[in-house]
């Protein structure tokens, strides 16, 4: 099929390149965001594949109509910014890749957790200017602490297995419970529940209208003193303003980010060179006892070489029956 990859980077052209030698579908990449003003782009294709940031809204999926695309191919997992009803509306088939490596993501909120708490990025700092001081690096024993995993889907179910490990009491939250967390030695309890009694709170829920500002004002005033929250899920799950009142009254210590509310404007570019004109991003940039990587969770090797075969595997199995496995539907 011939497809138009919008938003890649050089990383993402060799891992579809690779995988393709298998497909033989006709690939052509695009560097820019799929969005209203570059769907256009598509003409001639039937398939277009986007990313996690890109904006297929009903404007986008109405022009990449009339160009004679049929299959949104998306490269991701989440499908938050896709305008489903549109899509259906316009006989606009949505795939994704459901999985492409849960370890990556669950294993990167580790990276954040132990990072936060040894405070490895002050510490590497501090020891490339040759100063080998403790004051200020005073970490605590994750062992035998409560930590609330809120979503028990692939990704939290990782995380679970891993705190396991490490002889943390996990405590979970999920509308539809998982008997494989509780075989793993978490306890369900309620959101309240878990938001009193976690010393860490990871979130690995999807964003839908009832996630959306999960946390808020009113949650992190049920969480403990000095709580760390990890969000490696989607931004808006996190109302910002929230944390960093939280952050400020030390009622948060510690806040790892691999995602942001407004990161569509920042994230995947080299922005070196610019003024940041987000004031909340570069507000939270200003706190010690926080760290924010660029929703680069799931980037192993290992994730982008499933994203690559999935995605391409999702094309051809469109093509050959009109209808594929990991479609999205309303
Ligand atoms: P999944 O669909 O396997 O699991 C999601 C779980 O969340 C399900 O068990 C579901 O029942 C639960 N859930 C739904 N509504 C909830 C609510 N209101 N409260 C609590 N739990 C709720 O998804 P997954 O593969 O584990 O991924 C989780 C999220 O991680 C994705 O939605 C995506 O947003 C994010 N993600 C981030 C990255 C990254 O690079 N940072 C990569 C992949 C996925």
């Amino acid at each position: 099929m011939k497809v138009l990859v919008f938003n890649t980077k050089r990383y993402d052209q060799h891992f579809f390149d690779e995988t393709n030698k298998g497909f033989n579908h006709t690939l052509n990449y695009q560097e820019c965001h799929l969005d209203a003003a570059t769907a256009s782009l598509a003409a001639g294709c039937e398939c277009v594949c986007a990313f996690v940031n890109d904006e297929l809204d009903a404007t986008t999926l109405g022009i990449l109509h009339k160009q004679g695309v049929k299959l949104v191919a998306l490269r991701c997992a989440g499908y938050n910014n896709v305008d489903l009803k549109t899509a259906a509306e316009l006989n606009i088939e949505i795939v994704r890749v459901p999985a492409y490596s849960p370890n990556a993501v669950a294993e990167h909120t580790l990276a954040l957790i132990l990072a936060l708490n040894r405070k490895v990025h002050r510490a590497h700092n501090r020891v490339r200017e040759g100063n080998f001081a403790l004051e200020g690096l005073l970490g605590f024993d994750i062992y035998g602490l409560t930590v609330g995993v809120i979503g028990t889907g692939r990704i939290g179910l990782n995380v679970i297995r891993i705190l396991r490990g490490f002889g943390c009491k996990v405590l979970a939250y999920d509308p539809f419970p998982n008997a494989q967390a509780e075989q793993l030695g978490a306890r369900y309890v309620e959101l309240d529940a878990l938001f009193e009694q976690a010393d860490i709170i990871s979130l690995h829920c999807p964003l839908t209208p009832d996630t959306h500002h999960l946390i808020d004002d009113e949650a992190v005033a049920k969480m403990k003193n000095a709580v760390m929250l990890i969000n490696t899920s989607r931004g808006k799950l996190v109302d910002t303003a929230a944390v960093i009142k939280g952050l400020k009254s030390g009622k948060i210590g510690y806040l790892g980010l691999d995602v942001y509310e407004e990161e569509d404007d920042l994230f995947f570019e080299d922005l070196s060179d610019k003024v940041i004109q987000d004031d909340v991003f570069a507000r939270l940039m200003t706190f010690p006892n926080v760290i924010v990587t660029g929703h680069q969770a799931f980037f192993t090797r290992d994730a982008l070489s499933n994203i690559a075969h999935t995605t391409l595997q999702n094309i051809q199995e469109f093509e050959q029956t009109g209808n594929c496995s990991n479609r999205v539907t309303l």
